[in-house]
């Protein structure tokens, strides 16, 4: 046997070895699982929520994704206070009426949009992906919440997220949401699906009528939305993540005190406190009706 027979030889047994070391470990760990399982049971993932214990002051603990939910500087919501006037042009916006999916996440109650809603900021189409909702809401103004605020959310092609914020005020019973509120789910994990037709052929889900105060509906199209905060912010939930264009209407929607509590009795204090703004610009358009 040659040095090179040799050397071959002493791998093939090295490597032999290692296997069945592997394979021992392999077996070893399999048994061992019941017992690691119940070890590490108290040091598992914890799912953020907004509890004491996995609440907005400790998501950046839960996981390291979550970091800039401490750490982040341009973080959402924030309170609107003191924005800077600013010529802002109208957003152009296409909501069809459409099927859609209700889901409740056991975060909120989130509605997923098919393809073929957008709006248009600075010449860039943003798709709606799914609308949901805050009780109370997340942005203030003057410091003063209001009873609910619904989030539609964005997304263009480049991936950067855009979300129109409503903010929802007690008032008159707002009929463009009970094809909604008829089917809230309300076990976390349930979803219910609403159909865009009636037996009489009308149309039931319209995102056009939630987002638009006093039910003005024109029959322009696009419609646009021209009084509007704007800034650059987050998501309100981990992880947090930035570079999200804000604009939050300025003119509140109004639903029934029987509408915000039926959504309340399913989800509630699912609200970020605000943050701070931290030299960003806080825009809104001259005019708009405060
Ligand atoms: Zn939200």
């Amino acid at each position: 046997m040659d040095n090179y027979a040799k050397l071959t030889l002493g791998r093939g047994l090295y490597h032999i070895t290692n296997s069945l070391m592997s394979i021992m470990c392999v077996l070893m760990c399999i048994t061992g699982c019941g017992k690691a399982r119940s070890v590490t049971s108290t040091t598992e993932k914890i799912e953020w929520g907004y509890a004491a214990e996995n609440g907005p002051d400790v998501w950046a603990q839960l996981s390291p994704e979550y970091f800039l939910c401490a750490e982040g500087k341009h973080q959402s919501p924030i309170d609107l206070v003191n924005p800077t006037p600013a010529e802002l042009p109208p957003i152009p916006y296409d909501y069809r009426p459409t099927s859609m999916n209700i889901r409740n996440t056991g975060h909120t109650i989130e509605v997923a949009c098919p393809e073929g809603s957008w709006i248009e900021v600075d010449g860039t189409r943003y798709q709606l992906l799914q609308f949901h909702f805050h009780a109370p809401s997340e942005h203030t103004v003057v410091g003063k919440p209001f009873e609910m605020e619904a989030h539609f959310v964005h997304k263009s092609e480049d991936g950067t997220l855009a979300v129109v914020g409503l903010l929802i005020e007690s008032g008159r019973h707002n009929f463009a949401f009970d094809p909604i509120w008829s089917h809230l789910p309300a076990v976390p994990g349930e979803t219910q699906r609403i159909e865009n037709v009636t037996e009489d052929g009308s149309l039931i889900v319209d995102p056009r009528f939630m987002c638009s105060p006093n039910d003005q509906i024109t029959d322009e199209s696009p419609s646009r939305f021209s009084d509007y905060y704007c800034y650059d912010g987050s998501l309100t939930t981990p992880p947090c993540s930035e570079s999200v264009k804000w604009i939050v209407l300025t003119t509140p929607i109004e639903m029934s005190e029987a509408q915000i509590a039926a959504f309340k009795a399913i989800i509630h204090d699912n609200n970020r406190p605000v943050q701070p703004l931290n030299g960003r610009k806080l825009l809104v358009n001259v005019g708009a009706n405060e």
